[in-house]
Parts: structure tokens; sequence; C-alpha cells
């Protein structure tokens, strides 16, 4: 029999086509394999057993890299005189909705060549193959091939392209191959020096461990490398990056040596190991790094990657592995870029190479909470593979999501490419970035989205148009899980725990109940939320959290802990009472700093959900021991013209005579976490028996996530979170997309 086999996905440069004619060899099966401007075509032709069994063992056993959506095996005619199995070269197809694969760490079968004296890439730090290496971050243009790459200045030795022309090596048709003799080099930058000889790894582990900082050039970008048990190199850090509280991540050597300082599930080691290797956030088990990540109770950290990683951690049980740049600007990926942070005294030394990085991209971030997995930041390894989105759409659009943690999304069809992470906006940096990259996706990707672009509703942000498509804030981090699971077109509740965001009536939202009338979601109607609180100052009340405090007790400001001097909080009170520059408010993650700071825990923070975090740290010191019995706070809901409001007068009083009672802390933080889930739980309760999505900034807190997962698990509806977007503002732009 002769079947015909069309797949699409990522199915191209992913080792696909060796795959298939290795498979076709063993069955002694006659065809070819083609690349299509969707995919691939195979042909096979054989005894029906042996077809079908290929068929079955190509569906089971893809190359570990591919991703198949569609695969579509039919009968057709036998072809006589066909003597072979032939991977016939795709003449210009045009390479339409062929996915470009994100880049990947280094795989099991390099790191053997790697590590091996005998092999002829020992010790070889740009080492990859079809399996891993770069991809996204080297690609300059379509179709994916070698001199639409940042390698095409790179000639391929006989042997590399040798192993290029063999369907049976691992190396065929892999971009990047390359080898000592052929491929990119390392080089050191120092103050004056340049150095392109010597063995740069070892050196450079070397003055790690003399307490040196290094930049060293990774996949997407610089990362900055120090010591993390130097508590001098981490001061000195802090200061140069202008990121006093903010952890940082670490690269382990192994999970062996992960586990020695974090708690590591099952999930969490398979997440840690993914292809993508991305930072994975892990419960600390030790004190040891209270300097990396002072406001939590995890640690960021992630494995080697590319080559030069792991060359470098032969040397090194842990580093610092944070992006190299000043604060919030966008990572460096020129050595121009890293010599400004020489000359600056952040970094001492940078070990870089002569492989240009053509897409800057920043490590990704995950957290698994209740053996589920959240993104914090979906970067590198993920961008620019697409998520689908089943159901019909309108013509391509640009969406160009929020000014925080922005990333923007390219719609064509019924997929949605998100962008890599931006960041912030304000920064004019990352402004520009976001523009050139907006220009590249969309070549790359063949996405002409002229005459759709949609922005946040917030007439302050970057972004803003008046004849863009104006999208809010929450309505977008609601249709962001309802796109993830294919509820759009359905009635559902979303419940928004967020930030802040510009709402329909003008004031700052942030604590939404929303709900999408029945066959539209391009609406939504407001049907409860948290009662508003003045925001005195504006923007300044989120980094001086005390002014916060002082508004939520305002009829109570007698009742404050010694803590809030009363001139400071007459002052405040006074800017309240004749509205000067006091914004109204229903923002969780706003009350979260209120309450954080009535507690005593910061007054100032340095960056946003500061003190966020540490109440959820405070809050799981309980939980963790679950000691006593604890009493609750009131929940408190109010019909307000058809619309429920959640009153908070209640809590804070509540909060306030704990305080005065000398209850610990911690129980009032959890407290206060059980607070936020039985209000939810209560407002769901009178809203009715309706499918829940839940979206905002505030679920990266895994304690109120997992309290709030419990609790809406007894209401016996249908619930939802993200899981493929992060909840967070960089989740924006999918949302905005799907209007
Ligand atoms: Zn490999
Ligand atoms: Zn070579
Ligand atoms: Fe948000």
């Amino acid at each position: 029999m002769r079947q015909k086999i069309t797949i699409t996905g990522i199915v191209q440069g992913v080792g696909f086509r060796p795959t298939v004619y290795r498979f076709a060899q063993q069955f002694k099966l006659t065809g070819f394999i083609s690349n299509t401007p969707s995919g691939v075509h195979i042909e096979v032709q054989g005894k029906n057993v042996d077809v079908l069994e290929f068929v079955k063992k190509l569906k089971t056993n893809p190359p570990i890299l591919a991703k198949i959506d569609q695969f579509i095996a039919t009968d057709i005619p036998i072809v006589f005189d066909e003597v072979e199995f032939a991977i016939v070269e795709s003449v210009d197809t045009g390479f339409k909705n062929v996915e470009i694969s994100p880049d990947i760490a280094t795989c099991p079968d390099c790191l053997e060549d790697i590590f091996n004296p005998q092999n002829r890439r020992f010790h070889y730090p740009f080492t990859n193959c079809t399996n891993c290496g770069p991809r996204f971050s080297i690609i300059v243009d379509r179709p994916y091939d070698r001199q639409h790459t940042s390698m095409n200045t790179f000639t391929m030795c006989s042997l590399c392209q040798c192993e290029y022309e063999d369907p049976l090596d691992r190396r065929f048709h892999a971009q990047p191959n390359a080898c000592a003799a052929c491929g990119p080099k390392l080089h050191m930058l120092e103050n004056d020096t340049f150095k392109t000889t010597g063995d740069l790894i070892t050196l450079s582990a070397i003055h790690v461990e003399n307490g040196a900082i290094g930049a060293i050039k990774g996949l997407g970008g610089f990362n900055i490398v120090c010591d993390p048990q130097n508590l001098q190199t981490i001061k000195r850090l802090r200061e140069g990056k202008n990121r006093p509280h903010k952890a940082f991540a670490l690269m382990m050597k192994n999970i062996e040596i992960i586990k020695q300082h974090c708690v590591v599930t099952k999930e969490h080691a398979q997440a840690l190991q993914m292809p993508q290797a991305p930072i994975v956030l892990l419960k600390k088990k030790t004190k040891a790094f209270e300097h990396i990540s002072p406001d939590n109770n995890y640690l960021g950290v992630m494995l080697p990657y590319t080559p030069v990683h792991h060359l470098l951690m032969e040397h090194l049980d842990l580093v610092v592995m944070t992006s190299a740049n000043r604060a919030d600007e966008p990572i460096c990926i020129h050595d121009e870029d890293v010599k400004q942070l020489i000359n600056l005294d952040i970094v001492d030394f940078a070990l870089s190479n002569n492989r240009p990085i053509v897409h800057r991209c920043d490590d990704s971030i995950i957290q698994v909470i209740d053996k589920q997995k959240q993104f914090i930041r979906r970067s590198r390894g993920f961008v620019p593979s697409p998520l689908k989105v089943p159901g019909t759409f309108c013509g391509p659009s640009l969406s160009l999501g929020a000014n925080m943690k922005n990333t923007f999304a390219l719609q064509a069809d019924n997929q949605v490419y998100l962008s890599q992470h931006i960041g912030e906006l304000v920064d004019t940096r990352n402004y520009n970035f976001q523009k050139s990259q907006i220009l590249d996706l969309a070549n790359l990707l063949e996405v002409d989205h002229h005459n759709d672009t949609h922005c946040d509703a917030h007439p302050g942000y970057e972004n803003f148009n008046k004849d863009f498509k104006q999208i809010y804030h929450h309505h977008a981090h609601m249709l962001s899980v309802m796109g993830e699971h294919q509820l759009l077109g359905k009635q559902v509740v979303g419940v928004i725990c967020d930030g802040v965001g510009f709402g329909s009536d003008g004031n700052i939202w942030g604590f939404e109940f929303l709900v999408t009338p029945e066959d539209d979601h391009r609406d939504f109607i407001r049907v409860g939320h948290l009662k508003n609180f003045h925001l005195p100052g504006g923007d300044q009340a989120t980094f001086e959290i005390d002014r916060i405090a002082i508004s939520l007790a305002l009829n109570n400001i007698n009742a404050l802990p010694v803590y809030f001097p009363s001139a400071r909080s007459q002052m405040i009170a006074t800017l309240i009472e004749k509205k000067l520059n006091a914004p109204l408010c229903s923002s969780l993650g706003r009350l979260f700093d209120g309450v954080a700071s009535l507690l005593g825990l910061k007054n100032r923070v340095s960056y946003e959900a500061q003190a966020a975090m540490l109440l959820q740290r405070s809050a799981e010191n309980i939980s963790n021991n679950h000691l006593f019995e604890i009493d609750k706070y009131s929940t408190i809901i109010e019909n307000h013209g058809g619309v429920q409001v959640i009153d908070y007068h209640s809590m804070i009083i509540e909060v306030l005579k704990d305080l005065e009672n000398g209850i610990n802390t911690d129980v009032i933080a959890y407290k206060f976490h059980v607070w936020i889930v039985d209000s939810i739980v209560t407002m769901l309760k009178k809203l009715g028996p309706t499918p829940v999505v839940f979206s905002g900034g505030c679920f990266q807190n895994a304690l109120l996530t997992r309290l709030l997962s419990d609790a809406v698990d007894d209401l016996e509806v249908p619930y939802f979170f993200n899981h493929e977007v992060p909840c967070n503002d960089g989740g924006i732009s999918f949302g905005q997309a799907l209007v």
C-alpha cells in the first residue's frame, strides 16, 4: 500500500526529516518526504503492515522538539518503479505558516560530545544539533536556513558539511552546526584587553570565585554572573544594577545541587529539565540565600542551558545568573552594551563570542502551584511558538499589551504569537525595543496586521492611540484565561485580582468581578468589585505604601500603630479630604500594600509587589505550620444598585484591633489571605453557578492561589487559571488579541 501523510505544526528545523528517513529505512519503505508551505508531506509505500507500523511509530515517537498540530494519513495509489526513500529538496515554497522553533537547551547527546575527550567537539562551547541550540535568537529572515541566520558569516568545514548533508546524522540540516575549526569563538573583554586565546572559561570561573562580577553571553542576551555566597559581591551588584531588594536568579550545576538548597518535587524537577530550561521558583530550604531573595520564601533557579554554561559549571556549583542590564533597561546583546557596564564598573569582565544575537530574549520564569505550572514570564525557549485559539477570527491583528511587564501579540488565523518579554514601557529604551520587535516579528511571521491594532484603554500609556481598538485592562486579563481554555463565547464570571488597570468609570481598578454577555466576549459587565479607596499621591503611593495604609484606616486614624508618625498621617488624611491628587482605586495589589504597611512590614518599597510578597511570606509562616485554629475577618458585601461591592472597612478595623492586642503579624497576614478567599467565594455564591476564570498578577501569590482553589473546589463549578500565558500583565496582549 501507499499512504500520503501531511503533518503541520513545528516540523521544520527540529530533525523531522532524518527521523522520518530512519523510520522508512527501518520498515523498508520507499517514497519521499518534503517540506511544504504548511509543514511536511510524506509518501510511503511498502507492505501494509509496515506502512501502518511506520505511521504508528511516527505518531508516537516524533522528534523531541516537534510539535504536531495535525497528522493526516490517507491511502493513495501505488507508484511503480520506486526503489528508495528520498528526502526531496524543497523548492521555494514560501514557507508560510511554518513555525519558527524557539531556542533550546543543549541536548544530552551534544553534552556527551562536549565532555568526551575523544570527540572532535570536546569542550567546544558552540556545539549544537537539530535537537538543540539557538533558533529564534539567531534568525534574521525566513526560510529558516543558514544564510538567513547570524551564522551566515561562518562557512562549515568539510566535516561539519558532511554531517549537515547526511540524513542519518543528528546534525542533518542543523543550521547553526559548527565546530572549533569553523564555528564561533569565545573572546573576553576586560578593561583594556580583548583576549581570544587561552582557556577563557576557566579564567572566567576563577574570576567569579575571586569575587568578580562577569557578564556571559547566553542565547538571548548577556547574563551577569557572580558568586551568590559572596556578600560583598552581591552588595556591589545590587548597587550597580540599582536593585536594592529584588531577587536574583541562580544557576546551579545539576538537580542534586539544587536539592541541597531548595525543595524540589517531581513537578519542579520536570520544569527545571524542560528543553526550554526556564527559571523555576523553588522554596528555600535554608537561610543561606536570604540576601539573594530577601522578600520571599523562594529562589529562582535554572540549570545550565548552553555549552558555555555547562563548561563554566564544571568549575562552579552555583552562580548568580541575572540579566545584564541596569534596573529595567533591555538586556544587553552587543559587546558595545557590556563595555558600558564595564566602564561603569558594574561588571569586571565579559565572556562574549562572535555569534551575533539577533533577537533579544530574557530567561523565562515558571512556578508550580498544586502541580500546575504557571508562567511568571514567558520568553526564551517558548517564543515564538504560537498559542492556538480555536474559533473564528477576523483578519490579522497586533495587540500592544500593557505598560508593565510588556509583551505584544501578533495574531493570524487561529494563532496568537506572543512576543518575548519587553519590559517596562515607561523606559524609552524598552519602548523602542518594542517598536523594532514588532516590525521584525511581523516580517518574520508574515503577519500583515496594519488594519487592526489593539491597545490598553489607559489614556496615559505609551501605546495609547484613540484610533486603535481600546481594551480595558481587566477585560484583557479575563480574556487571556478564556482563550487558553476555549471559553470564548461562553458565559463565565471573571475574577481579576490585580495591581492596577484603567477602568471604564475612569477610576483605577484591580479587584473585579466581570461577566461577558453570552455570545459576545468582546464586551463585559462589571458585576462586582472591591470598594474604592483613595490613593493619596497617585503613583507616589505605589512606592510610599504607608500612604495607602493611612487611606484605608482613614476613619480610625487614631488607632494606627505607633510606627505611623501622626504628622504624616494627618498630612495624608488632609490630601484625601481635600481630594488633592488622591484618585480612587479598587486594586487588590494596592490593598496588599496597605495591609503590609499596617503590619509594619514595610513603609516604602523599591519595586511593585514587594510588599505583597512580604505579606505572603509572613502568612506562609502560618500555613506551613497549622499551629492553631484561626478566627476570620468579616466579609461584607453590599449591593450598590445591582453591583456587589466588597467592603474592606470592618476587615481593616479588625486588623487594627488584632495589632493592638499584640496578635502575631504572621497570623494577621494569614487571616488577610483567608479574607480575600472568603470574599471571592461569597461573591461567587451571589453571582450563581457559572464557570469562573481567575486572572491578574495577585495569583502569582502561590498561597492565595492555593487557598482559593481549595475553597472553590467546594462550589462545584468549573474554574480556570492561566497556565500557558502569564496571569500578570505579560498576558495582557494575548487577552487583547482575542477581542
Ligand atoms: Zn544537541
Ligand atoms: Zn566544522
Ligand atoms: Fe494587570
